[in-house]
């Protein structure tokens, strides 16, 4: 499988990072090795000293497609989730600058916390819900998916352009702001409406 992150999909998210508002969306693939075993702690990395969290939406994809269009990408998905796409502020600084690609800054190992998935029927749109992201206990992040740049559906339709989308891939919908750093003994806790997804130790 393989996880496809989607950069800069979240006007107030640009702004915070002082970043150019993209005309098309933004993508990058974390491989599967960064996914954070569950009930690991996840542990900052030794190159980085600004290791920052980015709480997203994911979409499972439980079919195979390519170029699939908006209309029919619903057929896709059933379930939605939520995750972390920490990312290693500091390097990905320094890649940036240079133009070389972000990779070690974003897809090394743990970088990708995938919690439980739920299914879409459990809400009225996929476009119009509500998450957060809770650090020690204080919201640092909250969102609602119709403040989304490129919605889910459209999302789906531009990725599979480039990439044939498989069973068991997941999409990364991109950050609201409010991102931040992490440091050892915080602890993540995600939310989708009231509904605890994920808590994540930091060691
Ligand atoms: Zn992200």
């Amino acid at each position: 499988m393989k996880i496809i992150c989607v950069g800069r999909n979240y006007a107030a998210h640009i702004e915070e990072l002082d970043n150019e508002k993209p005309k098309d969306p933004i993508l990058f693939l974390k491989p599967d090795t960064s996914i954070l075993l569950k009930k690991n702690p996840f542990l900052i990395p030794e190159f980085s000293n600004d290791v920052h969290y980015e709480v997203e939406l994911l979409v499972k994809i439980k079919k195979i497609g390519k170029y699939i269009d908006r209309k029919f990408a619903h057929k896709y998905y059933d379930e939605i989730g939520l995750g972390i796409d920490f990312t290693a502020r500091d390097l990905q600084q320094q890649l940036k600058s240079k133009g070389h690609p972000w990779e070690k800054a974003k897809a090394f190992d743990g970088a990708a916390v995938v919690g439980k998935f739920v299914s879409k029927k459990d809400y009225q749109s996929v476009d119009d819900i509500n998450f957060s992201l809770k650090k020690n206990g204080n919201v640092v992040q909250e969102a609602n998916s119709s403040l989304m740049l490129w919605k889910i559906d459209e999302l789906i339709e531009y990725i599979s352009k480039y990439f044939t989308l498989k069973i068991g891939d997941i999409i990364f919908t991109g950050t609201p702001s409010g991102v931040g750093a992490v440091l050892p003994h915080d602890i993540l806790t995600g939310y989708i409406e009231d509904k605890e997804i994920f808590s994540i130790k930091v060691k």
